[in-house]
């Protein structure tokens, strides 16, 4: 593992990171830009800021490799999501080491992997290891809210400096118990859903309460609404899933035996209407839909013209959004209502079968002998997809490993990461690095 000196180092700079506050909105993301910027230039590493509005910065630092490879993208934002202060053990931005963790509002999420990153990224420089690809670090603003002024902003803005063979980002982690007492675990996130959020709009003819009539446009909108969450979407392992099954269940027999079955999707179907109960799993292996508003009515005894209704779809890799949004209309065919398209954003995923993909599990086994890698499909989104668009093999791997209890902190209270972990973590990306670009 990495030295004492290096682990105290690390920790040093943890705790400065997360006691400038870049709680987005409104970001100040620049002020940990600068913080950034400076621990760069003081190793005689460039460093540059590009700001996508005030207060929002995007730092860039590119270590020079010989060309003969193209480069290596470490990602990570600066920004977090906001901490009620009152309901922390000790404050989300103190930085505080306490019971052998670094406390504090993005310790996990993103900041200490943005910390594992750019140690890896300074010991490059000061071991003055001749690189066959440049190496970039970049910290992004805004990826709590979306990612317009950061990622979305530079891979739009400035492409060719953020154009990557690999990329490493959050979006998948190691967790301890997960696989019984004591297992270790490291899932990698390959893919992401895409985004479809829509608004149904039912309309009819206002009226009074004391005479209900046909045209009632709550009426209609409630029935369209059950006919669309009264069905089952189907269970479907994509390409992608089942590739990653697959790497899952090499080697030990009762594992490849249970993921036989996982990857079987008439088994998988029968379990369909249980597997509401596990929601993690569920998001993964269907498309979803969760009703998340309603407008409908402003007084007791008038009927409304008009009401709606907002559903929060999110898609596999393998759907097209537009054979969905027609599957949706399809239900709905016989009801007074429109449906349109507030926001779209297309799933990403990358290939498994890679370079990039062979050296993170060489090295993370190296390093923890035993532990298993289990690539996945998230439900949520990451900036990685931005750079996937412009080409890039993109893995979410914070290399470390984590109990349910921290990962659950993430966004939530008492957000920590231990001294150890933070070790562990440097000392993966250091190694993946270095075997990736000699
Ligand atoms: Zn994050």
């Amino acid at each position: 593992m990495i030295s004492e000196n290096l682990l105290k180092e690390a920790t040093g700079l943890l705790c400065d990171y997360l006691r400038i506050d870049t709680t987005n909105p409104p970001g100040n993301e620049e002020a940990g830009a600068v913080f950034l910027k400076s621990v760069l230039e003081k190793e005689g590493l460039p460093a540059e800021i590009y700001r996508s509005a005030h207060g929002r910065g995007n730092l860039i630092s590119r270590l020079k490799g010989d060309g003969s490879k193209k480069p290596l993208l470490l990602l990570h934002h600066i920004d977090v999501v906001g901490a009620v202060e009152k309901d922390w053990k000790y404050p989300p931005f103190s930085g505080a080491v306490k019971e052998g963790s670094i406390w504090g509002r993005g310790a996990l999420d993103c900041k200490g992997l943005g910390i594992m990153q750019l140690m890896a990224f300074v010991l490059l420089k000061r071991e003055r290891v001749p690189l066959r690809r440049d190496i970039i670090y970049l910290a992004v603003a805004d990826e709590e809210v979306g990612g317009e002024y950061g990622a979305g902003w530079m891979a739009k803005r400035y492409p060719e400096e953020v154009k990557a063979e690999f990329l490493l980002n959050e979006g998948g982690m190691g967790a301890i118990g997960m696989l019984g007492k004591d297992r270790k675990l490291y899932s990698l996130g390959f893919g992401e859903k895409g985004v479809l959020w829509l608004r149904v709009r039912a309309r009819g003819k206002a009226g009074h309460g004391s005479m209900p009539h046909s045209e009632n446009a709550n009426d209609r909108l409630v029935r369209a609404l059950t006919a669309i969450l009264g069905h089952e979407t189907p269970i479907q392992i994509g390409q992608g899933m089942r590739e990653a099954f697959r790497e899952f269940g090499r080697g030990s027999l009762p594992r490849s035996l249970i993921v036989r079955l996982l990857v079987n999707e008439p088994v998988l179907n029968l379990l369909r209407k249980r597997l509401k109960a596990y929601p993690k799993m569920n998001a993964i292996l269907r498309n979803t839909i969760s009703l998340t508003n309603l407008r409908a009515g402003f007084k007791e005894n008038v009927i409304p013209s008009e009401s709606e209704a907002v559903l929060d779809c999110r898609l596999l890799p393998d759907t097209e959004p537009g054979e969905f949004l027609s599957w949706l209309r399809g239900l709905v065919r016989k009801e007074a209502v429109e449906i349109e398209i507030i926001k779209e954003a297309r799933s990403s995923q990358s290939p498994l079968k890679t370079e990039f993909f062979q050296v993170i599990s060489e090295v993370v086994k190296a390093n923890t002998p035993g532990v298993n890698i289990l690539p996945m499909v998230a439900a949520g989104f990451t900036d990685s997809r931005f750079f996937r668009e412009l080409g890039a093999v993109a893995y979410g791997l914070i290399p470390a490993f984590y109990h349910p209890e921290e990962i659950e902190a993430m966004h939530g209270v008492d957000e920590r990461i231990t001294v150890e972990s933070l070790g562990l973590g440097t000392k993966n990306i250091y190694d993946i690095i270095n075997k990736l670009s000699l």
